[in-house]
């Protein structure tokens, strides 16, 4: 079943509630354009900017109505700049509010002709007088084209520095475990952890870091994961990877860790999407769009611009680490060990202006050039590319600190959501925490809430990650087995192709 949401930045949210809640208590209204913003099975909405009314464009009585100028007008605005149209108003109670016959009368009117002209849903939201936002789409009835039909939102999300989210308990019904998250419980209280398992959470890279992401989470009580990764597992990950096992040898990461989250999760009900291909082809990149939070625990250039971009266009918040390690000049002892974590996205710095990728590398990647072992002799260690050392003391702190950094995001203790980057430094055995910013002409602040408009596609064909899957299906299908037992495997592995086409 489709899923809808909304996000909202903090500045815009602040203009609308500065319009909207009244200091005489009545109700207000007034029209936004939205950008969409759509994954593999939930649609979104960004809304972008404010069309305020005019003098006499609507009347304040009690219960608020608009002239048919002002909806003219708002039509016109959103047809310019071919985005969306939502319609806002307020509510006199806090809260996630339903919406009153009057309500339902207006919204529905204007759907048709808010399709018409811009084709895209109109958008429906409400604020309560906390702030809170509840929203829903009105989408064309698959039977009869003429009429419309209303879908409540999941969430409506408030982006800043820290992420606030709006949870329609209808959709999402808030849990959590008495018993078996007594602990944890009593450290934050019911409410946040009814909050913390109603999040959808994006693990892109299952590796050391990535298998040690997906296990405290589970502990902690996340509800939701959408893993996102190509590889099979090697014997030579068996000394990092987390809740991995000889047996586990030549079977795809994902399919691994979603049975050790099933394992390990303490919430009374979980659910793990395993998206056998990499963020950098079609499937991968969807997959990541269905996320409130992604964990990027990958350390190539490509992947890592792809979930740069989504962080800034998409508006989804992303958690990223690296581990460096040096040797001595003949390779026989330590010399050095550094790890770096940070959550980037709307008012923090980019991945590429932190230099966690290098642009050139990713478009070498996409080439090929990077799998070329010739090309890669003169790379440049020091960029966190193909360091390939690691020890699983190393990636149990950086995974630990990854998730340290989402629980800032989101839980905000104390009003704090953003502690910075953090460098650790393994042999002076001490944290630091630096302050960046991007550099002024960063194409990604070019590109922030744009969602699906702005015109570039970053996904594309994944030699690698192709000829893994291959090398998986033939590696489980011997020649004497049924072309409908390879077929249900080609099945699987397509489930996440999907129309993403939703209107
Ligand atoms: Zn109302
Ligand atoms: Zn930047």
């Amino acid at each position: 079943m489709k899923q809808f949401t909304v996000t909202i930045t903090d500045n815009v949210n602040q203009q609308l509630l500065d319009h909207l809640l009244r200091e005489d208590g009545q109700e207000d209204l007034c029209f936004a354009i939205y950008a969409p913003s759509n994954g593999n099975i939930r649609s979104g909405a960004i809304v972008a900017e404010l069309i305020l009314p005019l003098e006499g464009d609507r009347v304040v009585h009690g219960n608020v109505g608009f002239m048919p100028a002002y909806f003219e007008r708002a039509l016109q605005v959103a047809r310019k700049k071919k985005a969306g149209l939502a319609f806002l108003h307020s509510h006199p109670v806090p809260g996630w509010q339903g919406m009153s016959q009057d309500d339902i009368v207006a919204e529905t009117r204007m759907a048709p002709t808010v399709m018409g002209a811009t084709d895209l849903p109109l958008l429906g939201l409400t604020a309560g007088t906390d702030g809170a936002w509840s929203a829903r789409f009105w989408l064309k009835d698959q039977a009869q084209k003429r009429k419309f039909e209303r879908y409540w939102c999941q969430s409506v999300k408030v982006l800043g520095k820290g992420l606030s989210i709006t949870f329609n308990d209808a959709l999402l019904k808030p849990t959590f475990d008495k018993e078996k998250q007594l602990r944890t419980i009593s450290a934050w209280g019911s409410a946040t952890q009814e909050d913390l398992s109603r999040l959808k959470i994006g693990i892109v890279g299952l590796g050391s870091v990535g298998s040690i992401v997906a296990e405290i989470l589970a502990r902690t009580g996340i509800s939701n994961f959408v893993l996102i990764d190509f590889d099979l597992v090697e014997e030579k990950n068996l000394d990092r990877l987390t809740n991995v096992f000889k047996d586990h040898i030549g079977r795809q990461k994902v399919e691994v860790i979603r049975e050790a989250i099933l394992r390990s999760a303490t919430a009374p009900r979980v659910t793990v999407e395993a998206c056998p291909y990499s963020i950098c082809e079609k499937e991968g990149y969807y997959a990541a769009l269905d996320c409130d939070i992604l964990f990027s625990c990958v350390d190539r250039p490509w992947p890592r611009q792809v979930i740069n971009f989504i962080a800034y266009a998409h508006l989804v918040p992303v958690i990223d680490g690296g581990i460096l390690v040096r040797t001595n000049r003949n390779n026989t002892a330590l010399a050095g060990a550094d790890w770096k974590v940070q959550t980037v996205g709307y008012k923090r710095p980019c991945l590429e202006c932190l230099g966690q990728y290098k642009a050139e590398n990713a478009t070498l990647e996409q080439s090929g050039m990077l799998d070329d072992p010739s090309y890669l002799k003169g790379l440049d260690k020091a960029s966190f590319i193909n360091a390939h050392e690691n020890v699983f003391a190393f990636s149990s702190n950086l995974a630990s600190l990854e998730v340290l950094q989402m629980l800032s995001l989101f839980t905000q203790p104390s009003g704090i959501a953003d502690v910075g980057q953090q460098m650790h430094h393994f042999v002076i055995g001490r944290m630091n925490v630096i302050t960046n910013n991007c550099h002024e002409n960063c194409f990604f602040l070019s590109i922030v809430g744009k969602g699906d408009s702005t015109g570039i596609e970053v996904y594309g064909e994944h030699k690698v990650a192709e000829e893994t899957r291959k090398r998986f299906i033939n590696s489980i299908a011997s020649p004497k087995e049924s072309v409908g037992f390879i077929n249900k495997i080609k099945e699987s592995l397509r489930r996440f192709f999907r129309n993403v086409e939703l209107y």
